[in-house]
């Protein structure tokens, strides 16, 4: 089973590129921001617990990160999957060593890790337009990638989208994040977010091509 870890900031297109992914080569998604937000939704004790930090752009505690993946990765070995993209996760050095344990438990290797390589100036660009599909977390854009017309009643932005949030998001993401970009330099690919999503969607895809036939 292939591993994927998608790197980046707020906007930089992981999300919008493990959409078409898990489709197209059978991958299972895993964002803890979406899993995150389902347990603020679902209003559980976890997401009482998450709501205040998540609105106001911070990392959620590692304990909780590395709970709610050890949650949702049981079966994954066992399921049809193909693959698996990690998408906003790890985020600190530490669930970086967490995750390799747990790989190392489950006998599963990390293929690439993919840096979705994005300034300051146009995440804050990107996500001032972004838009959710609240029935299945599909990621929108109101004039790069518009929603299909179906889908405009349920379109909703996230409370940590506004221009503050997303500076400060940035900002945490490069205090906190960007030091993974060393940690897995052997394993990392570097994409340019300012190409189009087609361009970037074949990029990938032929990355994860050349390193199934590769096995
Ligand atoms: P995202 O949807 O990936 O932008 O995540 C939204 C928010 O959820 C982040 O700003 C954090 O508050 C929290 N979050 C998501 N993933 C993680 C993680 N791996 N570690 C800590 N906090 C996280």
């Amino acid at each position: 089973m292939n591993v994927l870890i998608f790197l980046g900031p707020a906007g930089s297109g992981k999300g919008t590129q493990a959409q078409f992914l898990k489709d197209k080569l059978n991958y299972e998604h895993l964002s803890t921001g979406d899993l995150l937000r389902a347990e603020i939704k679902s209003n559980s004790d976890l997401g009482q617990q998450v709501q205040s930090v998540i609105h106001s752009g911070n990392l959620v505690s590692d304990d909780i990160i590395l709970n709610i993946i050890k949650k949702n990765i049981n079966g994954l070995k066992s399921s049809n999957k193909s693959g698996v993209i990690f998408d906003g996760f790890p985020r600190t050095i530490e669930q970086a060593n967490s995750l390799g344990s747990l790989m190392n438990e489950m006998d599963l290797n990390l293929s690439k890790v993919l840096y979705f390589d994005l300034s300051l100036e146009e995440s804050i660009n990107r996500i001032s337009g972004r838009l959710i599909d609240s029935r299945n977390n599909n990621v929108y854009h109101k004039i790069s990638n518009p929603a299909p017309t179906e889908a405009e009643p349920y379109l909703i932005s996230r409370k940590d989208d506004t221009p503050d949030k997303v500076t400060h998001r940035y900002n945490v993401y490069k205090n906190e994040t960007a030091p993974l970009l060393d940690y897995y330099q052997s394993e990392l690919f570097r994409i340019d977010c300012l190409q189009s999503i087609d361009a970037i969607s074949n990029q990938i895809t032929d990355l994860v091509d050349s390193f199934e036939l590769s096995h």
